[in-house]
């Protein structure tokens, strides 16, 4: 049976919680704030652990911002950041494509289903795309797309990775493109494979919702860049040299986050009981991951001698 520690309200155990580690890895949505409302007592729970010398790193699964947008959203909400200690599910993809891919010249474009937050990381990496939000690709199909996609006269010869992301205009031409480079031998990469999308106190289709039709059409698994995967914490570790027994995820989802955590073999997870899910879901047939601790919010932190 489950057993995390239980550490809101108990000074000794919060004391013992934060000595263990160096870098607390924070997931944001459901962590920090939910929408645009920033948790109480977040930023000084932030400030708190910078005080005390501990490295604090935003990693999201929110890939249609870019950090830069990001680092603007922490600051408005008054939590302490520098650009370099954010880490999103886009620019995870762009450094995986340009740094672990390397496409070679005349194969390296990169069809996206997303929002400006993937082309802004991946032209941050130098990497050309099509799609994203560009017009063209949000409208309705004509007979001239079925037939050109067909014999290739639509596809862009240079394309030889498809990145699927959360996209907002998703819609049967770019769904349909993007089978087509994929039968062509294009690459096919997720920046997240979140099921849904938590907003206003409901669900919305989430990344992973709108990449499972090019899944099922293709008979292809994309490699996935976001939380759980493996490839992400490879790249945070590269990143800030993390010692990951002295390192702690903090999240509200188990498939996610925790089980990030935990694959990652890092020395702790904690999960907080202000987003997706409860500790009911740790008993549940398909939780994934259980956290080694749990608190009903990040700010019961701040109770620390
Ligand atoms: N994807 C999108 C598009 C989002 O808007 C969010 C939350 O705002 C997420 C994923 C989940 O983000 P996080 O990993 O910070 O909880
Ligand atoms: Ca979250």
């Amino acid at each position: 049976a489950p057993s995390p520690k239980y550490i809101t309200g108990d000074r000794a155990a919060i004391n013992e919680f934060i000595d263990k580690f160096d870098t607390f890895l924070f997931d944001c949505d459901g962590v920090l704030w939910s929408g645009d409302h920033v948790f109480e007592g977040v930023p000084e729970t932030i400030r708190m652990l910078k005080a005390k010398g501990k490295r604090t790193v935003f990693v999201t699964n929110n890939s249609t911002k870019s950090r830069q947008d990001y680092l603007k959203k922490l600051s408005n909400l008054h939590i302490p950041c520098e650009k370099e200690d954010v880490f999103g599910s886009s620019y995870s993809a762009a450094v995986y494509i340009s740094r672990i891919l390397k496409q070679p010249p005349g194969k390296n474009k990169v069809f996206v289903i997303g929002e400006a937050g993937v082309e802004a990381e991946l032209a941050a990496e130098g990497i050309p795309c099509i799609g994203g939000t560009d017009e063209k690709f949000r409208r309705d199909m004509v007979p001239e797309d079925f037939q050109g996609l067909a014999d290739g006269s639509l596809l862009d010869p240079e394309v030889g990775v498809v990145l699927c992301g959360l996209d907002f205009h998703i819609n049967y031409l770019k769904l349909s493109t993007a089978l087509h480079y994929l039968k062509k031998g294009a690459v096919f990469l997720a920046t997240n494979t979140d099921s849904t999308l938590p907003m206003h106190h409901s669900f919305f289709m989430g990344a992973g919702s709108c990449m499972i039709p090019l899944e099922y059409a293709s008979g292809q698994k994309p490699l996935e860049l976001g939380k759980p995967s493996q490839a992400m914490m490879d790249a945070v570790e590269g990143k800030f040299q993390l010692d990951r027994s002295r390192t702690c995820m903090i999240g509200d989802r188990l498939n996610t986050d925790i089980r990030f955590g935990i694959e990652g073999k890092l020395g702790g997870t904690l999960h907080v009981l202000t987003g997706v899910h409860k500790k009911e879901d740790w008993d549940k047939e398909d939780a994934v991951a259980v956290p080694a601790y749990y608190a009903d919010e990040l700010s019961d932190l701040g109770l620390v001698a």
